[in-house]
């Protein structure tokens, strides 16, 4: 299934250009007064909810996808994990244009690990991207999202499917500049995230999901994960190497070749056949 968050915190299956509301399959979730954990409640009880989802499809009120507001669907990841150069293309450009990492030298991810976008930083699908006053350009970087469905620590590659609870699309929108990657990669809008959950039975291969990302109408990256340097369970044993990993934390799995800056009053779209369409617009 397609989940989605919409219209404040309501929950729906997208069923072509329709969204059907089964928030009702949500009503075993705790009413939290104090947060005590960051792990995200809807996304660690997925399974049970999609099995009380899957009966209320057929009554549940239907809503035209163009009249609701998309959340990301995951409210607030304990960590938003980035894959820093996970393409050979996209290595291959990082050493050649300068702007990209200041002609600093680009370390393999295998050297130098992921690093953390800040949750303040996600929004969902058709959101407003602002740029940040004094960044001289911003990148646009389209990812293939892993959300994560259970906790674990030290999670094998070969274990590590069991941990996935589905996979979005992404945008780790990006400054270009000699600031860490922490502070470049986490201004207001800058993890564009959706537009929905897709559960691992949406998708018929995770290891080569394609997608591509167009600014303007014109087509600007395209690849798929067949491509990644590390794969999905390569990060995920990677970084559970370090960090225990929660339910709904978000792994943006790396950009391919073409990354390039944006503008006020560019529309980014990100867009695979079984992820379905992100949109972002820049003010
Ligand atoms: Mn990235």
């Amino acid at each position: 299934m397609q989940f989605c968050r919409f219209n404040v915190d309501r929950l729906g299956v997208v069923q072509g250009d329709e969204i059907c509301d089964v928030t009702d399959a949500l009503d075993t979730l705790p009413d939290v007064k104090w947060v005590r954990s960051l792990h995200d409640p809807f996304v660690a009880a997925l399974d049970q909810i999609s099995a009380k989802a899957q009966p209320l499809l057929a009554s549940a009120p239907r809503l035209r996808r163009g009249d609701v507001t998309l959340e990301a669907p995951v409210a607030l990841p304990s960590k938003i994990i980035g894959a820093p150069v996970n393409y050979h293309a996209h290595l291959d450009e990082a050493q050649d244009d300068h702007g990209l990492h200041q002609g600093a030298k680009v370390h393999p991810i295998d050297e130098i690990g992921c690093f953390l976008k800040a949750g303040s930083a996600l929004v969902g699908d058709r959101a407003t991207i602002t740029l940040p006053k004094d960044a001289a350009r911003v990148d646009h970087e389209a990812e293939v999202a892993v959300i994560i469905g259970k906790a674990g620590r030290n999670i094998a590659a070969s274990d590590a499917m069991a941990y996935v609870a589905g996979y979005s699309l992404a945008l780790d929108m990006t400054v270009r500049g000699k600031q860490d990657r922490s502070m470049r990669k986490s201004c207001d809008g800058f993890a564009v995230l959706g537009p929905t959950l897709a559960t691992p039975d949406e998708v018929a291969d995770p290891a080569r999901i394609a997608f591509s990302l167009s600014v303007n109408g014109e087509v600007r990256q395209a690849s798929d994960t067949s491509l990644l340097i590390r794969s999905i369970p390569e990060l995920i044993e990677m970084c559970s190497a370090f960090y225990s990993l929660l339910p709904g934390d978000v792994i943006m799995t790396g950009t391919p070749a073409g990354v390039g800056p944006v503008a006020v009053g560019d529309t980014i779209v990100v867009t695979s056949p079984e992820l379905g369409v992100l949109t972002a617009h820049v003010t």
